[in-house]
């Protein structure tokens, strides 16, 4: 018996897709800093988003377009649209 190595055990599918997208599809950003979520520390950005509107989509790092009314924000990507809440009074 040959010892070929298998295909069924690596992430690739299609050769069509690579390089067209990326293996990691679910990448997020912080809604404060704009960087990637996963890296660095975030705690901060934590606290700001708990109590203002973010700056930056979380899914497409777009700057946000941001309106506050009274006590309420919404945040407007052009991609993936409005996110609201409410600003916390420190
Ligand atoms: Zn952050
Ligand atoms: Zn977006």
């Amino acid at each position: 018996m040959t010892d070929l190595p298998t295909a069924g055990d690596s992430g690739w599918s299609d050769p069509d897709t690579l390089g067209a997208i990326p293996p990691v599809v679910a990448v997020t950003y912080c809604g404060h800093c704009g960087k990637s979520a996963n890296k660095g520390n975030h705690v901060l950005c934590h606290e700001e988003l708990a109590a203002h509107a973010p700056t930056f989509c979380t899914t497409c790092r777009r700057t946000l377009t941001v309106t506050t009314e009274g006590t309420t924000w919404t945040a407007v990507c052009k991609k993936h649209g409005e996110t609201s809440g409410i600003v916390q009074e420190a």
